[in-house]
């Protein structure tokens, strides 16, 4: 076992190597010990929550004046990578606590907001959440119906449904996604930034058992004349599109991050299992077929992860574009999804229980594919920006 080929470190200098190293014993000593408990119990563990605050990490990426520590992209991808290696529940926490609603929140509310719910999300005290999907808006979120009807006291009354809502039933605040005036199409669309505790919102779980991050809270929320006020706007009136993509550029390198510390998780627990395991009298890993397994899955790793780290530096110096994060996110989640089904049939038998960690790791992975924009949509927007005029 030579875990150097598929840590990150080597590649890192040594400030970040260090802060890999740190993130890395945080997981393994506060979230790996829960996985695979939260994902069979099926339960949100809130204790997490607390752990997270403390270590720094919710605030990780949030400027210092607003209580986080100021990580650059690629440090917040590097924290992520971690996190995904050692528990999916508490890296799409992170995803959607910090980087969809509190990035969104620093970048796009006013003083005011800021000051009312950043310090609460960066310690751990209240849970946001990112109401953007629709039954009938999906990967086309530019559709969506949910409406917010203007009243004569210059507020709104919400009206529609959201689904698949990461922390939907346990948020104290929510960036919701509402038109303004439907007749506008995407120029209708408007953020507002509310709290949950009102009249006018039922929340129930999703129906159904979930294929992976089983110990995450995904809600159905319906709103009924949810009233909104009208200086809980996140953005300007019609802009709330730009708000939502701002939001999903930065959630998709954290995603694609994600998949390589599952992609890594798949590898190590691979290599382990197939030097222990003795078949024909010599162990798996001797055999060239397995070889050859092992060897791609090392080999698609680094590919994810340079995809990743290019993209994470080019966002910190402003060179990024839409193809280097739909590049990332395509590749890295993709790659991880093939490492996980060959780690589980390299297990043979045992890939199939969950008293090893691989078939965990092959149900969560999926969602990476689909969350934040599907691998299709990802090729869709490079094909439209290789083909355009
Ligand atoms: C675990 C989990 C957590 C989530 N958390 C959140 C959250 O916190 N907030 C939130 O708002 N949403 C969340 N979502 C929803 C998620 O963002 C959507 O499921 C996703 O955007 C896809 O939408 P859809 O499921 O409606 O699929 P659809 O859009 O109906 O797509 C179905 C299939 O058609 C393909 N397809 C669609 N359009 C095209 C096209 N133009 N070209 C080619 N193929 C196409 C898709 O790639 C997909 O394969 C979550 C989803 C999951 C699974």
């Amino acid at each position: 076992m030579n875990p150097d080929l598929w840590l990150p470190d080597g590649d890192l200098d040594p400030a970040h190597r260090e802060f890999a190293q740190r993130i890395r014993a945080f997981a393994a000593d506060k979230l790996a010990p829960h996985a695979r408990a939260c994902d069979e119990q099926r339960t949100f563990r809130r204790a997490m929550v607390a752990d997270l605050a403390a270590a720094g990490i919710l605030g990780g990426p949030l400027p210092q004046q607003y209580g986080g520590s100021g990580w650059t992209t690629l440090q917040t991808a590097i924290a992520h990578e971690e996190l995904g290696a050692a528990c999916g529940n508490a890296r799409g926490f992170c995803a959607v606590q910090t980087g969809l609603v509190a990035q969104c929140l620093a970048r796009f509310g006013t003083d005011a907001q800021r000051a009312r719910w950043l310090g609460p999300l960066v310690r751990g005290e209240a849970i946001g959440c990112f109401a953007l999907t629709e039954p009938e808006a999906g990967s086309d979120v530019a559709n969506l119906r949910t409406q917010a009807e203007r009243q004569s006291d210059g507020g709104y009354r919400v009206r529609g449904q959201k689904h698949w809502i990461t922390n939907g039933g346990i948020a104290d605040v929510m960036i919701l996604f509402a038109t303004i005036d439907p007749s506008q199409g995407r120029a209708g669309i408007t953020a507002f930034l509310v709290d949950t505790a009102r009249p006018g919102l039922q929340r129930e779980t999703m129906p159904g058992v979930e294929l992976g991050h089983r110990g995450s809270d995904h809600a159905v929320l319906t709103f009924d004349g949810f009233p909104v006020a009208a200086d809980e706007m996140l953005g300007a009136a019609g802009k709330g599109f730009g708000v939502a993509m701002g939001g999903l550029a930065a959630g998709r390198i954290s995603v694609a991050a994600g998949a390589c510390g599952i992609h890594r998780a798949a590898l190590a627990a691979a290599v382990q299992f197939t030097t222990s395991r003795q078949q024909f009298g010599q162990p798996l890993a001797q055999f060239q077929m397995v070889q050859e397994r092992l060897a791609d899955m090392l080999t698609s790793l680094h590919a994810s992860r340079g995809l990743v780290h290019r993209c994470a530096r080019r966002r910190g110096d402003g060179s990024e574009t839409h193809a280097d994060v739909a590049m990332a996110k395509l590749y890295s989640t993709e790659a991880a999804a093939r490492a996980t089904e060959e780690a589980v049939m390299l297990h043979g038998a045992r890939g199939y229980s969950s008293a090893f960690p691989v078939e965990r790791l092959w149900r969560d992975i999926q969602a990476l594919r689909i969350y934040e924009g599907t691998s299709l949509i990802q090729k869709t927007i490079l094909a439209r920006m290789l083909t355009a005029e």
